[in-house]
C-alpha cells in the first residue's frame, strides 16, 4: 500500500527560527501541498542543556506569520501527538530497550576523561579514535563487561546506550536530490541513542517519531547528511521501512563564502529571523519588523536551493506550489542576496490593493485613510518595504529639514531667483489643476526663458529636502498650491 503524503518540520528550540530553518519548513510544506499530503510541526526538545527559552514561541509565531500552515503541531494537536519530544520519553525508553535485546544497541560506561586519553592516544599515532568495531572490545561496555560488574553499573544508571554499528559492510542510502550515496560502517561510530539523563539522542528521537508519526519524506538541512547512514541502519535494526530523505543546499552568506550565519545578519545589515528576536538586551530585527511581506520571504526564500524552468521570479503561493518539484531542487549552495529579496519585495508590495494598502500607510502614518489613499497612489510604485514609511514620507506630513550641506550647494547661481520665480507660478493658483499642471509649468518656464533644469531640482528639495520622492507635480497637487508656496519660499530664505 502506498504511504500517505506526511512531511515534517522538526526544529529544535535551541534559539530562534532562522531563515535557514524557515526555508526547510517552506520546502516541507510545498512538498507536502504540491503531494496533497499533511505537514506536521514536532519540536524536538530532548537536550535539555540547549534550550532557549522562547524559542519554541518564536517558531510557530514565525510559522503563523509567514503563512505556513500545519495540519498537526504541539498547539493543534493531531492523532500522532504528542508533538514535543519531551512529553514522549516513555516512547524512546521502550524503543531503546527493545534494540538492546535484540543486540543492536549496547551499555556504554566510559568516562569521558577515559575517551578523551584514547583519542589523545590515538592521535598521537597519527590515528583518529572511533567508538564501533575498531575499538569497542577494548573499552568498558556490556559487550566486555559481565555478570556482577555489568548488573551493577547499569543499577547505578550512569551509562549511555551506543547504537552497534555492523562491522564492515557498505550502507547504501538513497537522497532524493543527491542520488545514492553509499557509506561504509567502518566509518561510522557507534553513536549514542540514550544519554544518562534518561533523554534519548537526536538520533533515536528522530527515527522512532518519523516512524510513529508516518512520515514519508524527511526534508532536512544538508548538515544532517553524514547522519542519513545512521538512521537507515537504525530503521533497519527496527526492521522499519524507512521513509524518502532530501537534504536541501546550505544557504551561504550574500559573498559566497561560507554558511550564513546569525551574526552575518548583524555584520551585513539586513534580518535573518522571520520576527524580532530580543536576547541579553539586544533585539534582533525580523524580517516583519523590517516591512517585508511574508508572501515575498517565501518567494525569495524558494529560490534558494530551487528553481523553475520558466522565466518567472514573482510567485504567489498557489503558483509555487503548482511548479515546485523536488525534481529541481540544486545540490549546490545558495547564495543569500538581500538586494534580491528587496526587489521581490517591491514586486509583492505592487501586488498590494490600493485599498488593503492605503489602511497599512494610514495606520503606520497616522494620517486619515483620505489623505493615505493619496499617498498610497504617490507612493506605491517606488516602495520596497513597509516599514519606516512615517520617517521616510515624513516630508509629506511636516515641512522638511534641509541639511548644511544641502543648503551650501544651493547657495551658488540663480536658485534664490529661481524658488522666487516658482513661488510666483504657484501663487497663480487657488486650487492646482492636477491634469495640466506639468504642461503649464513648463509654458511658464519656457516663457521666462528658464530651463526646467535649472529649477525643478530645487523645488524638489524645498518640497522633500532631499532629491528624491515621488514625481514634483503630483507632489504639488498632494500638499496644495498654498503649502508649495510656502515651502519654496522656506528654501529661499534659507539660503
Ligand atoms: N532537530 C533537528 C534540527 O533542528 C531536525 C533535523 C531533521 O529534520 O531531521 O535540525
Amino acid at each position: 500500500m502506498q504511504k500517505k503524503t506526511r512531511l515534517r518540520f522538526a526544529p529544535s528550540p535551541t534559539g530562534p527560527l532562522h531563515i535557514g530553518g524557515l526555508r526547510t519548513a517552506l520546502f516541507n510544506y510545498l512538498i507536502a501541498k504540491k503531494l496533497g499530503g499533511k505537514l506536521i510541526l514536532r519540536v524536538e526538545d530532548t537536550d535539555l542543556g540547549r534550550i532557549i527559552k522562547g524559542s519554541q514561541k518564536h517558531i510557530e509565531e514565525s510559522l503563523e506569520w509567514s503563512g505556513i500552515t500545519l495540519d498537526e503541531s504541539p498547539a493543534k494537536g493531531g492523532s500522532y501527538g504528542p508533538y514535543n519530544q519531551g512529553e514522549r520519553k516513555k516512547i524512546y525508553k521502550q524503543h531503546v530497550d527493545k534494540l538492546i535485546e535484540k543486540g543492536n544497541a549496547y551499555y556504554a560506561f566510559d568516562t569521558k576523561e577515559e575517551l578523551d586519553a584514547h583519542r589523545k592516544n590515538h592521535e598521537l599515532k597519527g590515528k583518529t579514535f572511533i567508538y564501533n568495531s575498531h575499538n569497542r572490545h577494548k573499552l568498558k561496555n556490556s559487550l566486555t563487561l559481565s555478570g556482577k560488574e555489568l548488573e551493577k553499573k547499569i543499577n547505578e544508571g550512569d551509562y549511555v546506550i551506543r547504537f552497534k554499528t555492523d562491522e564492515n559492510r557498505v550502507v547504501d542510502c538513497k537522497d532524493l536530490i543527491r542520488g545514492e550515496v553509499s557509506i561504509s560502517t567502518r566509518e561510522i561510530d557507534d553513536k549514542i541513542l540514550f544519554k544518562s539523563d534518561g533523554m534519548p539522542t537526536y538520533h533515536l528521537a528522530n527515527v522512532v517519531d518519523d516512524h510513529l508519526m508516518k512520515i514519508s519524506h524527511v526534508v532536512r538541512g544538508e548538515e544532517w547528511l553524514p547522519s542519513l547512514a545512521l538512521h537507515v541502519l537504525l530503521y533497519e535494526a527496527f526492521e522499519w521501512e524507512a521513509p524518502l530523505f532530501a537534504h536541501l543546499p546550505l544557504i551561504l552568506k550574500p559573498t559566497g563564502k561560507g554558511k550564513l550565519s546569525k551574526r552575518d545578519g548583524v555584520k551585513f545589515g539586513f534580518p535573518v529571523y522571520p520576527l524580532n528576536w530580543e536576547e541579553s538586551g539586544v533585539v534582533y530585527k525580523g524580517f516583519r519588523e523590517e516591512g517585508y511581506l511574508p508572501e515575498a520571504l517565501k518567494n525569495y526564500l524558494a529560490f534558494l536551493g530551487w528553481s523553475n524552468d520558466k522565466e518567472k521570479e514573482v510567485y504567489k503561493m498557489e503558483d509555487l506550489i503548482n511548479d515546485f518539484d523536488i525534481k529541481n531542487i540544486n545540490k549546490s549552495g545558495a547564495k543569500f542576496d538581500p538586494e534580491k529579496l528587496l526587489w521581490l519585495n517591491s514586486q509583492h508590495v505592487q501586488l498590494i490593493s490600493d485599498e488593503d494598502l492605503s489602511k497599512i500607510i494610514s495606520a503606520q502614518m497616522d494620517v486619515d485613510l483620505k489623505k493615505s489613499i493619496f499617498i498610497t497612489k504617490m507612493i506605491k510604485p517606488r516602495l520596497e518595504k513597509l516599514s519606516g514609511l512615517k520617517d521616510t514620507f515624513n516630508y509629506l506630513i511636516n515641512k522638511p529639514n534641509f541639511d548644511t550641506k544641502t543648503l551650501e550647494k544651493l547657495r551658488n547661481g540663480e536658485v534664490k531667483e529661481n524658488l522666487n520665480i516658482a513661488a510666483d507660478f504657484f501663487s497663480g493658483y487657488t486650487v492646482i489643476d492636477a491634469s495640466n499642471l506639468k504642461q503649464s509649468m513648463f509654458s511658464f518656464l519656457k516663457e521666462k526663458n528658464i530651463k526646467p533644469g535649472k529649477i525643478m531640482p530645487a523645488i524638489r528639495i524645498a518640497l522633500v529636502g532631499k532629491l528624491e520622492g515621488p514625481d514634483l507635480f503630483e507632489l504639488a497637487y498632494f500638499f496644495g498650491a498654498k503649502e508649495v508656496v510656502k515651502r519654496l519660499n522656506n528654501l529661499s530664505s534659507a539660503i
